[in-house]
């Protein structure tokens, strides 16, 4: 079976959330399944080809998008760690900037649309050239979501899944950008109710098989959860083809006890790597060395669904109570101004970095006691599952793959503390819970080790994706 998997962002090389870990750590695992396994993505400005060997090959091509002609090139890793050949689409016009989807401010490109119908195009172009090729085509997300329709229009024997990350984000697009594809997807499109196009209700409509990353989330799409009416009814127009896989980390990446990326390392037979960590991680970030006071961390996009609103409302009460806690995060400059302020207020207790860091990521996984994640909604959710396996406890609303990862404490069991409903009174609930369960200690270290214990590695989400593809 040859397979290819369309993504927008692959980690290493690309990352702006889940997505890019997980086509960077999906295709490893399938790889002893599939006959081979290959991976297209953006040759985005940023890209370090060097560090990554990425070099030009042959493989080259034009696009036709509306009366422009746009050529690309493939670029291909020679990384010799990796079981899955990486290509590259390298192309000036769309991906030669810094910054995945937005401007340095935060504002997204104004030609989105255009990057990912070319990025799209230049997917097709390679197997209907014969340049590249798939049984099986494995699409990710809005910026992959007109593939199954093209496939259709060019009647190509390729099979084809959609994976939804995130229902929030649609790539909605409009009938003018839409005159700029081939005409012979135009048939397969459905307006909104906007009167313009949704590249990912278009993905569910024309796939074979769509999944989420998560059976909890898949639920609640097929209930129509915060979804609007006509979203909904195409998703239950897909009620047989649907399913909910949830996503696994890379355990070598991901790791307490070989992690290059933290000063300590620790295993869940020894602990105490754990404590230095969260030294390292106080005197990093300028807070009180203060071992015994409940330390919370947070890595996360900016955004109101990540629980901000929540979150900002309690802290001054948390810090009363001796809790300290660091966030680190970008997106909107609003919730970055409430963070940014509150760090300011409470200096030796709050700390806030609004960069994209991943070593600081790491450090606040090894050293955080607790690990803030009260999402309003969250398809699957990574952090909580590294936090799990650094023994940093999360508190989480009991939604999509947050209520399937997390189970809730009790004496003897649980490995986090969950709450229910998404709002303030429940999550300080929770918070003072976890708190409580932290100063009594025999319970702590048992609620560390079992959540350490958990394993989340790729290797059944794997086999579960192997089925369907086979299927
Ligand atoms: P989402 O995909 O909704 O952003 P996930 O929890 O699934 O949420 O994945 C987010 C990923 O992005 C995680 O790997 C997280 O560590 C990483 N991340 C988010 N913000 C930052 C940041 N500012 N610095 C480093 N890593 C970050």
């Amino acid at each position: 079976m040859k397979v290819l998997f369309v993504s927008a962002e692959v980690a290493p090389y690309s990352k702006a959330g889940g997505l890019a870990d997980v086509a960077g750590s999906l295709p490893q695992a399938m790889a002893s399944y599939a006959e081979t396994i290959q991976v297209l993505t953006p040759l985005y400005g940023q890209i370090d080809v060097a560090q990554y060997h990425i070099k030009p090959t042959d493989v080259k091509g034009e696009i036709l998008l509306g009366d422009e002609v746009i050529p690309y090139r493939i670029h291909q890793t020679s990384d010799p760690n990796s079981a899955v050949q990486i290509k590259f689409v390298s192309c000036d016009r769309f991906f030669q900037r810094n910054g995945i989807y937005t401007e340095s401010n935060g504002e997204g490109f104004t030609d989105n649309n255009l990057r990912y119908f070319f990025f799209q195009l230049v997917a097709l172009d390679l197997i209907l050239s014969g340049k590249l090729q798939a049984d099986l085509l494995h699409c990710n997300d809005h910026h992959t979501g007109l593939l199954p329709a093209l496939i259709l229009a060019h009647h190509l024997n390729v099979k084809t899944v959609f994976t939804i990350h995130n229902f929030l984000y649609h790539g909605h697009f409009s009938k003018a950008e839409a005159a700029l594809l081939p005409k012979s997807i135009l048939p397969y499109l459905s307006t909104t109710q906007w009167d313009n196009y949704s590249a990912l209700l278009e993905g569910i409509d024309h796939s074979r098989i769509v999944t989420t990353v998560s059976p909890g989330y898949a639920r609640e799409l097929l209930e129509g959860v915060d979804i609007d009416s006509e979203s909904h009814a195409r998703i239950v127009a897909a009620r047989g083809k649907f399913t909910g896989i949830v996503n696994g980390i890379d355990t070598n990446y991901w790791s307490p006890g070989i992690d290059p990326l933290i000063p300590h390392h620790f295993s869940s037979n020894d602990l105490h790597g754990k404590e230095q960590n969260k030294l390292a991680l106080l005197s990093k970030t300028g807070l009180d060395p203060d071992l015994q006071a409940p330390l919370f961390g947070s890595i996360s996009r900016l955004v109101e669904n990540k629980g901000f609103p929540l979150i900002v409302e309690l802290l001054d009460d948390f810090v009363e109570l001796g809790a300290k806690f660091i966030f680190l995060g970008s997106g909107s400059p609003e919730i970055a101004n409430q963070l940014r302020k509150a760090s300011e207020k409470h200096p030796r207790h709050i700390a806030f970095d609004d960069r994209f860091n991943e070593p600081l990521a790491h450090l606040i996984e090894a050293g955080s006691d607790m690990f803030l994640m009260p999402s309003r909604f969250e398809p699957c959710g990574l952090n909580q599952l590294y936090s799990l396996r650094y023994g940093t406890i999360p508190v989480v609303n009991r939604t999509g793959g947050l209520g399937d990862t997390v189970e809730d404490w009790s004496q003897n069991s649980g490995t986090g503390f969950v709450f229910s409903p998404y709002d303030i009174k429940e999550l300080r609930k929770a918070m003072i819970r976890a708190i409580k369960v932290y100063h009594l200690k025999p319970d702590w270290f048992n609620l560390m080790r079992r959540a350490m214990l958990k394993d989340f590695s790729w290797d059944q989400s794997a086999k579960q994706y192997f089925m369907l593809y086979t299927s």
